[in-house]
């Protein structure tokens, strides 16, 4: 069985060990770097499947490593982040980061992002490009326009369908509320970040037909929404 090859960027050493002993005991492979520019040489060389980056680093800012690792990688990149303020998760996830984790966290909460991640990972590698896009219950088809949740068609208005297929295209993925608001209505003021929540709503009472276990969609409080891959 493949085991995933994790990158740890972090320069606090006490940090830094914390989770190499949580990653080596639940049988992950890594590779650690203490600085952004380390960081960036292992993640070229070494190709690691997952990297978990520290944003605050002495010698680069780490949203200028996404930046440069996107230039070349989809890789996913895990943010983890002492600084509380959102704007800096938001900065992160424009940058192309796929998740993040605020300082301090638990060993439980890394370790169900990282199986999140390789979920996502996992759905990437093994689905071949389809005009039929399946999640559990839900099933859009992308030629024909229309979705369906089991055997039920889905009666979406256009702007939830595209609201939908922005979430499905990307799975697993923390997305901001300007990214989605880019990607439906081409702007990202106020009055559309209003709009995409009215939207929001109305689309995940339909996408959770009654039932509360199907959530389909995550809430990320002042950051955005992720679809989760059930
Ligand atoms: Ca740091």
């Amino acid at each position: 069985m493949h085991k995933f090859l994790i990158l740890v960027v972090e320069d606090d050493p006490a940090i830094r060990n914390l989770m190499a002993a949580t990653l080596k005991s639940h049988d992950y492979r890594f590779i650690t770097a203490p600085t952004g520019a380390s960081a960036l040489m292992q993640a070229s060389t070494a190709q690691p499947d997952i990297v978990l980056l520290d944003l605050g680093l002495p010698d680069v800012d780490g949203i200028e490593i996404i930046r440069k690792i996107r230039t070349w990688s989809q890789m996913p990149i895990i943010v983890i982040s002492a600084r509380a303020e959102d704007t800096d998760k938001i900065h992160a996830l424009d940058a192309g980061a796929d998740d993040y984790l605020t300082k301090p966290f638990s060993v439980e909460e890394l370790l169900a992002r990282l199986r999140v991640t390789q979920r996502r990972l996992t759905f990437m590698q093994t689905s071949a490009p389809s005009p039929i896009f399946t999640n559990g219950e839900l099933r859009i088809d992308y030629a024909a326009g229309c979705a369906w949740l089991g055997e039920q068609e889905l009666h979406l208005t256009p702007m939830e369908y595209k609201l939908l297929c922005v979430m499905a295209q990307n799975v697993g993925k923390v997305l901001t509320l300007s990214f989605i608001t880019q990607k439906v209505w081409g702007s990202s003021t106020d009055s559309d970040i209003a709009s995409l929540r009215v939207f929001m709503a109305t689309l995940r009472k339909k996408l959770s037909a009654g039932k509360e276990e199907a959530q389909y969609i995550q809430t990320h409080i002042g950051v955005g929404y992720r679809m989760q891959k059930l």
